[in-house]
């Protein structure tokens, strides 16, 4: 156990009175509390529907199979992502088709995007990596020009804002994920945005075994109801319990308290680590209009540092106790993803480039300056090995890099 974890959940009183009032009610599954988070996360993200399920990737899933994805159909997305925003693509029998990012955003290159495009490509799955909202308006305007629906994993990005819009807000449909290193949590969970009805009608009833739609007392439609036992397609267990949404609905009420605190731990980063010629610092989305909702602390070492230098770092870092990870490895590079479909290391270079030198640093709402200058400092010790270990002319640690 490192004695400053890489994240930590912000939970108050608020969030523990929250659940164990919703206990006492006696109401577990299916009840007001799912239906109250699901209104604050749609409203956050000015959309009409939202829909709780289990997990992030559970609400990925749910929304590619009611847009109808599945066999022979490409979906376009980013290698440089957590592996669950390519697995949904899988789950349905969708070929995944990833294009390389952009170096600054960490993003999917909208002109790499629009070249993919194939008349078998039936989505772009976009992801706002990091938090960052970045190219989502051009990825959506080009989903609108092939006629292909914009599906938009924004499970690390949840209260940021990109050309004035709410992210969630941009394609057919948006998945936030709650487990319980993101901006908020539910312990596991999800939830999916969209303003079409019928796409949130259809997963309302997969998050329910397949159960048929009937009106709910209050005007909206619920899967269940007299309906109980009839079962009108293929559905899944997806829900999230009313303890959970309890938590949600107490963690949406501090969304804004939340993401200050996040900008402000950013903040010290940023100020203390601008200087250093041996790091490239996240980049944050450009003007007045945008915003970025910090999920994780990510820098990442200079070209002369390779994949072994950055994890000797990594490792140095957790020995001093100081949580540290490898965000992310590429998702075409992961073994069952060669196997399937023959990727290659080479294919897609600045995803590949970008993932051998990435580190994330401890990053949560209680961090404060001393945690801060101990992690600043401490990394500067294991940058300063790799430096004496690695003198000029060594190309040692470089050629080891490349076997691995
Ligand atoms: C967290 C995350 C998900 C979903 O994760 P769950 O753990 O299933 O909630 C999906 N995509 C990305 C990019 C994520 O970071």
């Amino acid at each position: 156990m490192t004695e400053i974890p890489l994240s930590a959940p912000d939970i108050t009183e608020a969030e523990i009175e929250s659940v164990t009032d919703a206990m006492r009610t006696g109401r577990l599954s299916i009840g007001p509390r799912q239906a109250r988070f699901e209104e604050m996360v749609a409203e956050r993200a000015g959309r009409r529907h939202g829909i709780a399920v289990s997990s992030g990737t559970a609400g990925l899933h749910l929304v590619l199979l009611g847009l109808g994805i599945g066999p022979g159909d490409e979906v376009i997305t980013t290698p440089f992502s957590f592996i669950a925003s390519a697995n949904c693509i899988l789950y349905v029998g969708a070929t995944p088709v990833f294009v390389d990012i952009d170096p600054v955003s960490l993003n999917m290159d909208p002109k790499k995007v629009e070249a993919a495009i194939t008349e078998r490509t039936k989505a772009i799955l976009g992801v706002e990596v990091f938090g960052n909202p970045a190219h989502m308006d051009e990825l959506a305007k080009i989903a609108q020009a092939h006629e292909v629906s914009l599906v938009e994993d924004c499970c690390e990005a949840l209260g940021g804002v990109y050309r004035g819009r709410q992210v969630g807000s941009f394609g057919r449909a948006g998945v936030f994920g709650f487990y319980a290193n993101k901006q908020i949590t539910t312990g596991e969970g999800g939830v999916i945005v969209t303003d079409d009805d019928h796409l949130a009608a259809h997963c309302r009833s997969t998050r329910n075994q397949g159960r048929a739609l009937v009106p709910g007392g209050d005007g909206s439609i619920h899967a269940g109801g007299g309906a109980w036992l009839e079962h009108d397609r293929l559905g899944y267990n997806y829900r999230l319990s009313e303890l959970a949404c309890a938590v949600g609905i107490a963690q949406m009420e501090r969304l804004g308290e939340i993401l200050e605190a996040r900008r402000r731990v950013a903040g010290m980063y940023m100020g203390r680590l601008m200087a250093w010629r041996d790091l490239i610092l996240p980049t944050v989305p450009a003007g007045a209009e945008a915003e970025m909702s910090w999920f994780v602390f990510v820098v990442r070492l200079t070209d002369q540092y390779g994949q072994y230098e950055r994890d000797r770092v990594i490792t140095g870092l957790r020995r001093h106790d100081i949580g540290a990870a490898n965000y992310f490895p590429c998702i075409h590079l992961q073994k069952f993803y060669r196997d399937r479909f023959g990727f290659e290391k080479g294919m897609y270079p600045i995803a590949e480039s970008v993932s051998h030198r990435t580190i994330a640093l401890p990053f949560y709402n209680r961090l404060d300056e001393t945690h801060i200058e101990l992690i600043v400092h401490t990394l500067s010790v294991m940058l300063r090995r790799e430096q004496l270990l690695q003198r000029p002319n060594d190309t040692t640690g470089r050629e080891r890099s490349q076997e691995v």
